[in-house]
Parts: structure tokens; sequence; C-alpha cells
């Protein structure tokens, strides 16, 4: 009996050696999992479920494979592919959860998060997701033309990717007020996220913050039963 839980593997095509250890960790790890739990960026971009790439049909026919082998999936939101929809959850057999969401993990509360909604010193970002992460903003996203969603896309990755250099370090990791009032919140013992990319685990207050690492010259895994709760990394081989 055990959860998994990753993030941040920014799945491009421009990466094959990160896709391959990700079909990799579905074979091995996954499969013998009760549950794996994705908590956001698993692709670099998604524009909408109506992407009729390859590379994206691929990925979902492999997660298919992975629920109708009898582990339960669920998927988190990331910043990089919050239009992930019904109909993804519906193609893979996943369950979509709320940004914010509290699980009992054998016997102890935990809040699964993807993170940016606690790097609250990133006021430029937090006013952007405010805009596109409403029912509204989403929605008005949807109705455009599919190629014109591909172009803003790549847009604002460059725009973010530019902006993200010249931020100081500080900025874009956590802030501990918002992880002390999502303690208080949710009165949980232990909180899981990624999207800062700073694997580590942090305790405080009795509570432990569980940072996951992103996907790039090494994989990162969290593996959780009855006994144990585990960060661990393994090497990933750049393609020759
Ligand atoms: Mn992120």
């Amino acid at each position: 009996m055990t959860t998994l839980f990753i993030s941040d593997l920014h799945l491009a095509p421009e990466r094959p050696e990160i896709t391959q250890a990700f079909y990799e960790f579905l074979e091995n790890e996954a499969k013998q999992a009760d549950a794996l739990y994705i908590l956001g960026d698993l692709f670099e971009s998604w524009v909408g479920d109506d992407d009729p790439s390859e590379f994206l049909a691929n990925i979902k026919s492999r997660l298919r494979a992975l629920t109708t082998s009898g582990t339960h999936l669920y998927f988190t939101h990331g910043n990089r592919d919050f239009m992930v929809g019904k109909r993804f959850a519906k193609a893979t057999g996943c369950t979509l959860l709320p940004e914010h969401h509290v699980i009992d993990l054998y016997g102890q509360r935990v809040l699964l998060l993807h993170g940016d909604t606690l790097c609250t010193d990133d006021i430029d970002y937090q006013k952007f997701r405010r805009k596109v992460r409403n029912p509204l903003g989403t929605g008005l996203l949807r109705c455009i033309p599919l190629k014109k969603r591909l172009q803003i896309a790549a847009d604002w990755r460059d725009k973010s990717m530019n902006a993200n250099s010249n931020k100081a370090s500080n900025i874009m990791d956590v802030n501990g007020d918002a992880v002390e009032r999502l303690f208080a919140k949710y009165h949980v013992d232990k909180m899981i996220h990624g999207h800062t990319h700073r694997p580590a685990r942090h305790h405080h207050n009795g509570g432990e913050r569980i940072v996951l690492g992103d996907w790039h010259h090494h994989g990162w895994i969290l593996t959780a039963d009855q006994n144990n709760l585990e960060l661990s990394s393994f090497e990933i081989a750049p393609e020759n």
C-alpha cells in the first residue's frame, strides 16, 4: 500500500528524456502504487483539451493504462496546465482536484496544492493568476480558437521567463505568512506542494511542509505508506 506524489515534470516534446523517465515511472513505481497524485505542471503547456497533438495523446494513453491497471490518479492544476479539463479527466480516468485539497494520508491530515498560491510576494504573477484562474477567465480562454490559444501560451511563456529572470529569487519562493495561514485554515499536519523547484522538507510548529522537485537532471518522487514518508530522487540520463 503506497501513495505517490510528483509535480513539475514540465513535459514537452523538446525534452524526450523526461517523458521517457515518466513512462518508466508509470510502468514501475506508479503501477505498483494505490494512488498517484500529480500536483501540477505535469505539462509545460496545456492550451485546452481539444489540442490534437500526438505528443499529448501518447501521454494521455499512458495515464489511461495506469488507471486501467488499478492505480487511482489525481491531478492538481499547475500554473502551466491550469486549462486541463473534464475531457482530459475522462480520457485518462483521473480525478481533478481543487486548488487546495485535504486528504487523509494514513491517518494524517495533509493539504495538497501546486504551491503557486503560496508565492504571494510575486504580486505580478498573483494579479495574472486572478485574471485567468476564475470560471469567467478560463471560460473566455476556452472560446478562443485553438491556433490562437497556442500563440497566446507561447507568448505567456516567453513573458514569464523574461519576468522571472529579473525577479529576486526570494520573490519566487513561498511567503512564510501564507504558509502559516494555510496550516491554520485547514488544520493539517502536513502540506505537500511543488512549483518552486526547491525540493525540501521544512518543519515548523509541529507541522511539516514537503516540497517536491521538478524533473530535470533528476526526477523526484514522494512515497508514502503506513509507516514512512520519503522524498527521493533518481538520475535522468540525457538523450544521446
Ligand atoms: Mn508551477
